[in-house]
């Protein structure tokens, strides 16, 4: 890639891990040494790794803050690739900022709502630095008569119990089944959620 910062963002469900991992891995294939980090809260895959629905990985390391990834930063590393930014403390900008400025490449996957289909942490300040995005979308899974809605899924829908999250509850619910699916504007759901103010 010849731009600097890249950014994959969309949905649960999109592919951007998958989409991160095929541009790591054609940076190696041209001979590039690449770092690849995560944050240490993403547990759902081995420790050590990211990997994608579909089976690809590399290896990764779990950082518990931004400025951890500057700890690690090897000398010869012409590109470090992030997974799951949106975890990340506000800290990322300036340390995206530094890489860039130490001629590093970057290149991002996050999601870039929440459940809420509200921006979602560093995102919005990390994507208005890109000088390219990508954006994925899912396929919308809402059942309609026995059939799925089909369309593009740019949102994340948290159900728990089966139903629509509501705006207000906890991230962690003591059991209760919690899911999440990819759905489409019209199909995204969310309860008790403030209409917009104007005026
Ligand atoms: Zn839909």
């Amino acid at each position: 890639m010849t731009e600097k910062l890249k950014g994959i963002a969309g949905s649960m469900f999109a592919g951007k891990t998958e989409m991160l991992l095929k541009e790591i891995s054609r940076a190696e294939y041209a001979g590039k040494k690449v770092q690849v980090f995560k944050p240490a809260i993403d547990t759902r895959w081995e420790a050590g790794s990211i990997s994608s629905h579909s089976g690809g990985s590399h290896e990764a390391t779990p950082v518990n803050n931004s400025y951890e990834i500057i700890e690690y930063l090897n000398p010869d590393t012409y590109m470090v690739a992030i997974d799951e930014i949106q975890f990340f403390d506000a800290g990322i900008i300036d340390v995206v900022r530094f890489l860039l400025e130490e001629d590093i490449r970057v290149i991002f996957a996050g999601l870039s709502l929440d459940f809420r289909a509200e921006p979602f942490g560093p995102m919005p300040e990390l994507l208005a630095l890109c000088d390219d995005i990508d954006r994925p979308t899912a396929i919308c899974n809402q059942n309609i008569d026995g059939q799925i809605c089909g369309e593009e899924a740019t949102r994340t829908q948290r159900l728990i119990n089966g139903r629509p999250a509501n705006y207000d509850d906890p991230i962690v619910l003591i059991g209760a089944s919690q899911e999440y699916q990819a759905r489409c504007p019209n199909h995204h759901k969310v309860p008790g959620k403030p209409q917009p103010k104007i005026k």
